[in-house]
C-alpha cells in the first residue's frame, strides 16, 4: 500500500490528504499531518472521498449517446467549431468551467477560449462563489487577494463571522476556532446571520438581521465607530484615501435607523461597533451570505471599510478574510479564467494587460469585448447568441438561478459539450457530446485555497474507462482545432504534463501582487504547500498581506469605497410574504453529483426538508413532515417541511444541494427553479441567497413511500433504475438510505396500476413471495418482501402510516418474527414493536440523535462526558457544534 499526499476536492480550507492506494484502487483516505491547512484532520465528506469518488462515472466520449473514440470526438469537434465560428464569429462559442478544476486544467481553457478562439465567453461557477469578494477586494485594496491566513484565527480577540455558516462549510477551519476559543475563553465570537446556524449558537453573540440588510449593519457600526471616536485616524490618514466620502455616507445610519432596516436592537448595532474596534485585533470571515447578493460587493467594500477605519487589517489576528468556497476559486481567479480577466490577476479591460497576455501566449491580440458571465452566458445561449457551449467539471442545471430559462437554453443549443467525471447529473442529461474526465485522485496539478496557499494534487491511481484529465482534453481539442484555424503555425498548446502548464502560469505572475515566480513543482514536493506571493529570490511566501500598511493601489492607499444599502432585489409582498434564503447542509457538497453517492453522508440530513420558524407553519396549517408547496416568481416544487425556532417568523431556508435527481416532480427544476438571476452590478454574481416566496399545504392527497434493497443491483443501481419515477408524479425525491434507496412520491390521484407495478419490479417486489395487500376502492396498496426473516424493501402506497416502524426495521435488519402479523396491517406501530432508529448526528461513528439525548439524561452533561461514553465527535468532529447545541439545550430545558 502506497501513501499519495494530495488536497481534498471540496471546500477552499483546502485540507491535505493522504491517498492510500495499492496502484488499482484507492483504499483508504486519511488526513495529512504535515499539511499547514489541517494538520491531519479532515471533516466527514473529505475522509468518504474515496467512496464518492469511484461510483457514477462517465468512462468513454459519447456523441449523441453512441460511444466514440477520443479522435473521432475531437474531430468532430474540432469541425463544429470551426464551422460556427466561421459562420457566425467567436463569441458564439463559450465555455462554462469550474472552481473545481485544477489551476492548471484552468489556464489551459482560458488560453483556448481568450487565446485560440478569441472569445471572452468563459466564465466559471466561481462567479456564483466568489465574485463578490474577489470585487470587494479590488476595489477597496487594489487586489484580489484575501489578506489574512487561517493561523490569524490564534492571534484574534474578535473573530467577526458574517454570512458564513463556518461549523458546516469549513468545518475544519472551524475547529481550530473551536481550539482558539478553548485556549483563551476570552475571545469574542459574533456571528451575522438570519439563521441560528450551528456556527450562531457556538458564537458569544448572534446578530439575527434580516436577509439581506449586512450593508446596512456595517455602515451602522461605522457610524458608532466614528461617532464614538474608536476610528484609527492616525492609520487612516497614512494608509488609505476617500474615507471623507464614507464618514459622509454613513452618518445617516444611527443604530436606530439600522435596527431597523435589520431587525435587531440597536444595542446590538453599538456594541459589536465598540467590539470590533476596541478589539486587539478583530478577525472577519465571510463567505456566501455576503456574496451571492445582489449588493454582493457593496457588502465586502462595506465591511472592509470597517476595517479600514480601525486599523484592522495587515497585523496578526486582524483583517477581512473571505473563505472561499470551492477548492480551487483562487487557482480560477489567478489564471484569470473569468469572463473579465485575465492571467496573473490582470483585467481584460486593460489595453496593457490585454497585450502582456498576447505576447506571453504568442497571438498578435486579445478581443477587449467583455465575455458573457455565467448567468449572462446561458441567456446568451437561450437567445441563440451563444450556439456552442462547453461545460466544464459543474452542474449549471442544478446550480445556476431560474432553472427554467438556464434549460430551455440548454434544449435550444446547437451544441451541448459536458466534460465530467461524473456520468449523471443534472447537466449531463443535455449533453451532446460527454467527455470522460480524470476525478479526484486520479490527476496532477496545483490548487490554491482560502488562505493563498498552493498545493499540489496528486494522481494515486489511473483514471477509470477512458477518461482523461480537464487539462489533456482541452490541449487535445486545441491541438485539433488548430489544425483548422492556423494549420501552419507553432502550436499554442505545447504541454505534455501539467508542470509546464504550471511554468507557463507562473510567468504571467511576474512582477504581480501574486507573483509565484519562486515557486516550482519541485520546490512543492520538498517544502509543501506554500503561500503567494512568493517572487524569485525569496525563500518563503507571505503568511499576511499588508503588514506595511502599503497597498497595490496607484497610490499604495487602501481606498474607502462608499457603500449604500439596498435592499434585496426581490421583497417579500402578500402574493409572496416570505424570504427564502439558501445554504448548505453539513455533509453534502454542491449539486451532490459526488456526495449523492454516498449513503453514509444522506444520514445526517436524509431527505430535502424546507425549514420555517414554528409559527409559520402553523399559520400555513403545516406539520412537521407535511408536504407543502413552495412558489416564486419563477417556478414552484413540493417539498416536505419542518420547524425551526432558529429561524426569524417570515423566513424560509431550503438547502442549496436539493436539485432534480433528488427533489423531483413532473416539473421539477430544483431548488433554483425558486431562486432569481437578479446580478451585482460590479461582480455580476446572482442573488442565490434570497428570493421571494409563498408557502401552502401540497393538495397531493395521494401518497408513496418505497424503500430497500433490490436483489438484483446495488443501491446506485436501484438509484438511477427509478430516474423515470422521478417525474411521473407531482412530487417525489430520492436519496441512499443505508445499503438501500428511500423513494417518496405524491400525486393528486392514484397513478396507474402498471406504474406501480414499475416501481415494485425496481425494487424487486414483484416476485410471488413478496407480501401484498391491495384495497383498489381506496387505491391502497402494500408490498413488502422479506430476507431470511428481516425486511428487504417495502412500498406504502395510498396509506403510509406504517413507514416509521418498517423503515426502522428495514434499516437495523432487524428480525420481524414477533410483529410478522402486523406487516399486511396499516399501523403507526405494532404493540410490542422496538423502534430505535432517529436521525444520526455523528455520521463517522454512526450515533443518533435518541442515543445521545438519552445519554444526556443519564448524566452526560459535558462534551467530553459525551465523546468517553459513546465516541461520538471524536472522529472528524464535524458534528460536534450539534452535540454542544443538544448539551445546551437540554441545560435550557432543566
Ligand atoms: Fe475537504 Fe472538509 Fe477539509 Fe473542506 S474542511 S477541504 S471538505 S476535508
Amino acid at each position: 500500500m502506497n501513501e499519495v499526499r494530495s488536497t481534498c476536492g471540496y471546500c477552499g480550507v483546502g485540507c491535505g490528504v493522504l491517498i492510500q492506494t495499492d496502484g488499482a484502487a484507492i483504499r483508504g483516505v486519511k488526513g495529512d499531518p504535515s499539511h499547514p491547512a489541517n494538520f491531519g484532520r479532515l471533516c466527514g465528506k473529505g475522509l468518504l472521498l474515496r467512496e464518492a469518488s469511484f461510483s457514477n462515472r462517465a468512462l468513454f466520449p459519447l456523441v449523441g449517446g453512441v460511444r466514440r473514440s477520443w479522435a473521432e470526438t475531437l474531430d468532430f469537434l474540432a469541425g463544429k467549431f470551426a464551422k460556427t465560428l466561421s459562420q457566425h464569429g467567436p463569441d458564439s462559442v463559450a465555455f462554462y468551467v469550474s472552481g473545481q478544476l485544477l489551476t492548471e486544467d484552468y489556464y489551459v481553457f482560458n488560453k483556448l477560449a481568450k487565446g485560440l478562439i478569441g472569445t471572452n465567453n468563459i466564465d466559471t461557477n466561481s462567479r456564483l462563489c466568489m465574485a463578490s469578494a474577489s470585487a470587494g477586494y479590488k476595489q477597496s485594496l487594489g487586489a484580489d487577494a484575501p489578506p489574512a491566513c487561517y493561523e490569524d484565527l490564534d492571534h484574534a480577540d474578535c473573530l467577526f463571522i458574517a454570512g458564513s455558516n463556518t461549523a458546516w462549510a469549513h468545518p475544519v477551519l472551524f475547529r481550530r476556532v473551536e481550539d482558539a476559543k478553548a485556549r483563551r475563553p476570552e475571545i469574542k465570537i459574533v456571528v451575522v446571520d438570519p439563521r441560528r446556524t450551528e456556527t450562531a449558537r457556538f458564537a458569544d453573540s448572534h446578530l439575527a438581521i434580516a436577509p439581506g440588510t449586512d450593508v446596512a449593519l456595517f455602515n451602522g457600526m461605522l457610524h458608532v465607530i466614528l461617532w464614538e471616536g474608536l476610528a484609527d485616524h492616525a492609520w487612516i490618514g497614512a494608509h488609505t484615501e476617500g474615507f471623507e466620502a464614507v464618514r459622509d455616507l454613513v452618518r445617516e445610519y444611527t443604530p436606530k435607523a439600522v435596527a431597523a432596516s435589520c431587525g435587531i436592537h440597536e444595542n446590538e448595532v453599538i456594541e459589536t461597533a465598540r467590539l470590533f474596534a476596541r478589539s486587539r485585533a478583530t478577525l472577519s470571515l465571510y463567505c456566501q451570505g455576503l456574496n451571492q447578493s445582489a449588493s454582493g460587493t457593496a457588502k465586502n467594500t462595506a465591511l472592509i471599510n470597517l476595517h479600514l477605519a480601525t486599523g484592522q487589517i495587515g497585523k496578526p489576528g486582524a483583517g477581512p478574510f473571505s473563505l472561499t468556497g470551492q477548492p480551487n476559486a483562487m487557482g480560477g481567479r489567478e489564471v484569470g479564467g473569468m469572463a473579465n480577466l485575465l492571467p496573473g490577476h490582470r483585467d481584460l479591460s486593460s489595453e496593457k494587460d490585454r497585450s502582456e497576455i498576447a505576447k506571453l501566449w504568442g497571438v498578435n491580440q486579445l478581443s477587449a469585448k467583455p465575455g458573457k458571465t455565467a448567468v449572462e452566458m446561458f441567456k446568451a445561449v437561450h437567445s441563440g447568441e451563444i450556439r456552442i457551449v462547453w461545460i466544464v467539471c459543474t452542474n449549471p442545471a442544478q446550480s445556476l438561478p431560474e432553472q427554467k430559462l438556464v434549460r430551455e437554453a440548454l434544449e435550444r443549443a446547437e451544441l451541448v459539450i459536458v466534460q465530467e467525471a461524473c456520468a449523471a447529473t443534472e447537466t449531463t442529461a443535455y449533453a451532446h457530446v460527454l467527455l470522460p474526465a480524470a476525478g479526484w485522485g486520479e490527476k496532477e496539478g496545483t490548487v490554491t485555497n482560502s488562505e493563498r496557499r498552493i498545493s499540489r494534487v496528486r494522481a494515486a491511481v489511473p483514471p477509470p474507462g477512458e477518461a482523461r484529465p480537464d487539462w489533456g482534453i482541452a490541449v487535445a481539442f486545441a491541438r485539433t482545432l488548430e489544425r483548422h484555424l492556423r494549420p501552419e503555425a507553432k502550436t499554442l498548446f505545447p504541454y505534455e504534463n501539467p508542470e509546464t502548464i504550471f511554468n507557463e502560469h507562473r510567468e504571467a505572475t511576474r512582477g504581480r501582487d501574486l507573483d509565484i515566480t519562486g515557486l516550482s513543482y519541485r520546490l512543492l514536493e520538498e517544502r509543501g504547500p506554500q503561500q503567494w506571493p512568493y517572487p524569485e529570490n525569496t525563500s518563503m511566501g507571505k503568511a499576511r498581506l499588508y503588514e506595511d500598511g502599503v497597498f497595490p493601489t496607484p497610490g499604495g492607499r487602501a481606498r474607502f469605497v462608499p457603500a449604500p444599502y439596498r435592499p434585496v432585489a426581490e421583497n417579500a409582498d402578500a402574493r409572496y410574504p416570505l424570504r427564502l434564503t439558501t445554504g448548505r447542509l453539513r455533509d453534502q457538497w454542491h449539486a451532490m453529483s459526488r456526495t449523492g453517492n454516498v449513503a453514509a453522508l444522506f444520514a445526517h440530513a436524509p431527505e430535502p426538508r424546507l425549514a420555517l420558524h414554528p409559527s409559520d407553519l402553523e399559520r400555513a396549517g403545516l406539520a412537521e413532515g407535511s408536504l407543502a408547496r413552495v412558489r416564486s416568481r419563477r417556478g414552484d416544487l413540493y417539498v416536505p417541511v419542518e420547524p425551526d425556532a432558529g429561524l426569524k417568523p417570515g423566513v424560509a431556508f431550503l438547502p442549496m444541494h436539493w436539485g432534480a435527481r433528488f427533489l423531483g416532480g413532473s416539473d421539477a427544476r430544483g431548488v433554483n427553479g425558486l431562486t432569481l438571476p437578479a446580478l451585482d452590478p460590479e461582480s455580476k454574481q446572482p442573488e442565490l441567497k434570497h428570493c421571494a416566496v409563498r408557502v401552502e399545504r401540497a393538495e397531493l392527497a395521494w401518497r408513496l413511500v418505497a424503500f430497500g434493497r433490490a436483489p438484483d443491483a446495488d443501491a446506485l443501481e436501484l438509484f438511477e433504475r427509478l430516474d423515470p419515477f422521478m417525474r411521473e408524479f407531482a412530487f417525489a425525491s430520492r436519496a441512499l438510505a443505508g445499503e438501500g434507496v428511500l423513494f417518496r412520491a405524491a400525486a393528486r390521484e392514484p397513478p396507474s396500476a402498471a406504474l406501480l407495478v414499475r416501481i415494485d419490479r425496481a425494487f424487486g417486489l414483484g416476485a410471488a413471495d413478496a407480501l401484498r395487500y391491495d384495497d383498489a376502492t381506496r387505491a391502497i396498496g402494500r408490498r413488502i418482501a422479506l430476507a431470511g426473516d428481516a425486511i428487504r424493501a417495502v412500498r406504502l402506497s395510498g396509506d403510509t402510516r406504517s413507514e416509521r416502524w418498517l423503515q426502522d426495521y428495514w434499516k437495523r435488519g432487524a428480525a420481524v418474527q414477533g410483529v410478522r402479523r402486523y406487516l399486511a396491517m396499516p399501523l403507526a406501530a405494532p404493540p410490542g414493536a422496538d423502534i430505535r432508529s432517529a436521525r444520526t448526528v455523528c455520521v463517522c461513528l454512526s450515533v443518533d440523535e435518541e442515543s445521545i439525548l438519552s445519554a444526556i439524561r443519564d448524566g452526560a452533561s459535558t462534551l467530553p462526558c459525551l465523546q468517553s461514553r459513546l465516541r461520538c465527535g471524536t472522529e472528524c468532529g464535524s458534528c460536534i457544534p450539534e452535540l454542544r447545541g443538544l448539551l445546551a439545550a437540554r441545560q435550557d430545558a432543566a
